[in-house]
């Protein structure tokens, strides 16, 4: 396998990569960064982002993305389209492999991979993924313009694709399993007023119905027990993220629900070298300004440790 050497190396390319490449190459580490399965991260899959300070009107979420990367670029990060697929951190410099095709040896590694979508685990949803099922309203949505939909979840994110989606379809039925939502107040009320949103609450997903395609879901009552069949053309999931963390289970210390341990305070896992920042590592707070902070933490980590190494 080719083998390349680097100072730094970052897997991921949301804001918490793009911001610790702004900072590792303004440093002169001459950071590699691997952009991983999503390009851009979650971000460009969000319609407006209207909470990034910095921007009073808002801002599209993929043309963000495309800025934090331009300033990326401007100070000499090499952005490259790759995924991680294995690594080895037993030793320094520490191993991670690209593509399964090419063997990067980095003396520091900042990990900023995120968190991808939840699914709820239902056969039909695997079946229909893609040709009913999605987990992003604002990439799919388009498709069911002027149709009914479903969508499961009562988060922010729930909260926010069902407007979304009733912008777009004639009708959306919202699944939510318990009596009560977990979307913070305002969302919530963005939800009741919009005429089109009927709130199913106390409601499973039992399954999803269709033979080339989604027709309806089969829901349940979770106090009653009834089932009813409502017909729908999309399934749309809003059930929160896994952390994408499965490559570095056998070396990072995890939590139990796969967030990255770092020390508190700092960007530096349980190995020497090895920085997390972002959503990877981040259960409580999953917004686009705190993982770009952490990405600036662990760029400075990352200075210091080559520094103090006389690795820089
Ligand atoms: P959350 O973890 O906040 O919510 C997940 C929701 O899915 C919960 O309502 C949960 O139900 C429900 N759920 C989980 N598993 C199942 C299942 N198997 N079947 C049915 N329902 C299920 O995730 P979000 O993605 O909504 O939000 C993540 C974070 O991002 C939050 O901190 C949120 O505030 C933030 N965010 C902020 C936004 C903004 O400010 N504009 C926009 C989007 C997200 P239950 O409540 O019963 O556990």
């Amino acid at each position: 396998m080719e083998i390349e050497r680097v100072k730094c190396l970052i897997i991921g390319s949301g804001p918490a990569g793009y911001t610790a490449a702004v900072y590792a190459s303004r440093a002169g580490l001459e950071p590699v960064l691997y952009q991983g399965l999503q390009p851009g991260g979650q971000l460009t899959i969000t319609n407006d982002v209207e909470n990034y300070p910095g921007y009073p009107q808002g801002v599209n979420g993929p043309q963000m993305m495309e800025d934090f990367k331009q300033q990326a670029e401007r100070f000499g990060t090499d952005v490259r389209y790759g995924i991680a697929t294995s690594v080895d951190f037993s030793s320094q410099p520490h191993k991670v492999v690209i593509d399964d095709q090419k063997v990067i040896e980095a003396h520091t590694v900042i990990i900023s991979t995120g968190a991808s979508a939840k699914w709820l685990g239902l056969e039909s949803e695997a079946k229909f993924n893609g040709i009913g099922v999605s987990a992003c309203a604002v990439c799919d949505g388009f498709f069911y313009r002027g149709q009914d939909v479903a969508i499961v979840g009562a988060g922010d994110t729930a909260a926010e694709e069902a407007t979304y989606l009733a912008n777009l379809c004639s009708k959306v039925y919202m699944i939510v399993r318990r009596e009560e939502m977990r979307a913070s107040l305002i969302m919530q009320e963005r939800v009741k007023k919009t005429r089109n949103i009927e709130i199913l609450w106390n409601t499973m997903t039992d399954e999803i119905l269709g033979t080339d395609g989604v027709e309806a879901v089969r829901v349940k009552n979770t106090i009653t027990g009834e089932l009813r069949e409502i017909p729908v053309k999309g399934f749309f999931v809003a059930i929160g993220h896994k952390p994408n963390s499965d490559i570095f289970a056998g070396y990072l210390n995890l939590d139990e629900n796969g967030y990255i341990k770092t020390i508190p305070g700092t960007s530096k896992t349980n190995i020497d070298g090895v920085f997390a920042c972002g959503d990877v590592q981040d259960f409580t707070y999953r917004q686009a300004v705190t993982a770009a902070g952490s990405g600036c933490m662990a760029a400075l980590d990352a200075e210091r440790y080559l520094a103090a190494r006389d690795l820089h």
